[in-house]
């Protein structure tokens, strides 16, 4: 198809939070009859569908009506050689890791497995209307290089690295400091900057990295411009036991990656369930992100997070499956399920649909340092899109059909739309991801 020169005008109900709710009155925006305009993959125009028509007369029109259109989402904490051990209910963290998690990671060092389990990763994550997501690769370099080919295959926006790790772990899934840093060098000149995808330091958690491995991370980050940095922080008791004993110079486990200059902006922390105030302070001052997965916690029973101490501390939080820790893809789930968390959490937030949109799209760019990039529908922002349109006899249809207030529509959207809602998802105005009944029609 050869595009219009005029770009293209879809027309549907459209959300999107521009602002940041925990911080501003009236961030959620919603248009009943939107329009969103595309040129060159980019958002020329967005708000009331006939304004729009009428400022721009030569823009080929999409009707979408029936559904609704969001901003791509963004996860930023997900694992891709944990795919295969999702489902593993009953376990804590560290036990968890040893029996489900490590021994499927142990199978990444077969190259073509890794492939095969890319594929699905990626193709996954799109039929999910994730559009952008923080991945931890594998604790092999060409696991890790994998996931980046099949991510630009798919056409997705994937930050990710190779996990790192010199203890305490299975053995193969260990590498020396030296092999670490050879390898991540080497990855990073092959996919940092390439097309859309970006390089992220990974050491796996404090546990499994010594000293020696945290200064190869902070090398890294010294020698290549523009790198992110991810890691997990203050997830379950045990492991911060763990962490103390290892570190027994730390005040606090956040201090460990201090320590290394690896908690800083462009940095995001996984979980940070059982953080203390003074840990708060110190990573809204560096400018680190917490990466919160609500549905991984309850799985794991790592515990509540204590989101309005974030938030008053002003810590950056965004949203992640942690697949496999988590209960799968998709951030709307992800997002109930922080909303049902907070309704039970001592001293929990009240979270309205804005607030949950925000965390699962814009919040996540803004982690990324991504937010002029992607999150939501600015002005010549990357046409990252999710089309949703419940199917015909479905509860959610059923619920859409007499609720008018966009807000309850968006909350409806959260409660009850799963994959099975998404129709199209597009990167830069490409489409990415098309489900089975949007190509009959
Ligand atoms: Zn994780």
């Amino acid at each position: 198809m050869i595009p219009a020169p005029g770009g293209e005008l879809l027309r549907a109900p459209l959300f999107h939070t521009p602002r940041n709710p925990f911080r501003e009155d009236k961030a959620l925006e919603s248009y009943t009859d939107g329009g969103l305009l595309i040129r060159a993959g980019r958002v020329a125009g967005c708000g009331d569908y006939a304004s729009l028509r009428e400022a721009h007369p030569d823009a080929a029109e999409v009707d979408l009506r029936g559904g609704f259109i969001l901003p791509g989402f963004v996860d930023t904490h997900i694992h891709f050689p944990q795919l295969r051990v999702l489902g593993g209910l009953g376990l804590s963290l560290l036990d968890w890791l040893e029996h489900s998690a490590l021994p499927e990671e142990a199978r990444m060092a077969d190259p073509l497995h890794a492939c095969r389990v890319a594929r699905g990763f990626v193709r996954a994550l799109a039929a999910h209307g994730t559009t952008t997501a923080l991945v931890f690769g594998a604790h092999f370099a060409p696991a890790t290089a994998a996931l980046f080919e099949a991510g630009e295959a798919a056409g997705l926006r994937i930050v990710a690295g190779q996990v790192l790790s010199d203890r305490l772990l299975l053995p193969d899934l260990h590498q020396t400091p030296d092999r670490a840093y050879r390898e991540c060098s080497s990855l990073i000149q092959s996919f940092h900057r390439r097309g859309q995808s970006l390089y992220a330091v990974t050491p796996r958690f404090a546990f499994s990295a010594s000293e020696a491995m945290l200064e190869v991370c902070q090398t890294l980050l010294r020698e290549h411009e523009g790198l992110l940095f991810q890691t997990h922080l203050n997830e379950d008791l045990q492991e911060m036991a763990e962490v103390a004993r290892l570190f027994p110079w730390a005040a606090d486990y956040l201090a460990v990656y201090e320590r290394f200059g690896l908690s800083r902006s462009g940095a995001v922390m996984a979980h940070n369930v059982h953080a203390t105030d003074f840990e708060l302070d110190r990573l809204a001052a560096g400018g680190a992100a917490v990466a919160h997965c609500p549905c991984s916690n309850a799985a794991l029973g790592s515990g509540l997070f204590p989101l309005r101490r974030h938030i008053n501390a002003g810590v950056r939080c965004a949203l992640g499956t942690d697949v496999g820790g988590g209960t799968g893809f998709g951030l709307l789930k992800e997002g109930l399920q922080a909303y049902m968390l907070q309704r039970i959490a001592p001293d929990g937030m009240l979270l309205d649909a804005g607030h949950l949109l925000y965390l699962a799209t814009l919040a996540g760019a803004e982690a990324l340092g991504l937010s002029g990039e992607t999150g939501d529908f600015g002005p010549g922002k990357s046409a990252d899109f999710v089309y949703l349109r419940p199917p015909e006899d479905s509860p959610l249809a059923a619920v859409l059909e007499r609720e008018q207030s966009p807000e309850r529509i968006l909350a409806a959207i959260f409660t009850l739309a799963g994959a099975e809602s998404v129709r199209e998802v597009r990167v830069g105005g490409a489409v990415v991801y098309r489900s089975a009944a949007a190509e009959e029609q």
